[in-house]
């Protein structure tokens, strides 16, 4: 399917400079990729480990690669010597292991906190309290190949605009609470939230980052 160049020409403009774009390109071919690449694009997301890899092989050495899915442990290992920023952690022990598999490569790995802002049980994430916990282990503050660059979180799937904006204003003020981290190199400065049906939403809430893929590559089956 040929990517949607005008959308994306579309979503640059609307985030001027101001959020990072990153296209999401999960279930996507190369050829898509590369496609969107030629416009300029450096950022792309992925959900899958063995698929990513299998991209970045690839593809052009200058792709920026999130991984934005919900990572297990045993496979941090396959991404850590390219992963530019993985959004997802969301417990003590997966960002231990990220920080060990960092060291190997001699890397600081930059992750953003995945928090639960959803009214939904399927969503992943930490609560607040259990970001405290995190925050607070002392475990945590001597990981020295891990920086925490930011939150990243996933609104409820829903119409109700008000219920959205709702859960995206609460990451924003968890995330403005939260700018004093205990941990080596660690300063929040990117906020992911927002995708195709929702970043307009999330920009208006404070969102620098937005996680886009059906607008760009169209649907997926
Ligand atoms: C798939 C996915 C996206 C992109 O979703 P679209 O609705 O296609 O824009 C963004 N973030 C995460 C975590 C995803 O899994």
């Amino acid at each position: 399917m040929p990517i949607n160049k005008e959308k994306y020409q579309q979503i640059l403009q609307e985030l001027n400079g101001k959020a990072t774009l990153v296209a999401v390109s999960k279930t996507k071919s190369i050829e898509d990729i590369q496609e969107l690449y030629n416009l300029g694009q450096r950022d792309f997301g992925e959900n899958y480990v063995q698929e990513l890899i299998e991209k970045e092989a690839a593809l052009p050495k200058d792709i920026r690669w999130h991984f934005i899915g919900h990572l297990q442990s045993n496979k941090v290992k396959y991404i850590a010597p390219f992963i530019h920023l993985i959004h997802g952690i969301d417990t003590l022990a997966l960002l231990k292991e990220v920080n060990k598999q960092a060291s190997k490569y001699n890397r600081t790995m930059a992750c953003l906190l995945q928090i639960y802002i959803a009214k939904e049980e399927t969503k992943f994430g930490l609560t607040e309290d259990e970001l405290e916990t995190i925050l607070n282990n002392s475990e945590f503050s001597q990981l020295k190949n891990v920086k925490i660059a930011g939150f990243m979180g996933m609104a409820s799937f829903s119409n109700d605009t008000k219920l959205i904006k709702k859960e995206f204003n609460y990451l924003k003020l968890l995330f403005n609470k939260n700018n004093n981290l205990p941990i080596i190199n660690s300063q929040l400065l990117i906020l992911s939230m927002g995708m195709s049906a929702d970043y307009k939403i999330a920009l208006e809430e404070g969102s620098n980052m937005v996680r886009i893929g059906s607008l760009l590559f169209g649907k997926r089956d």
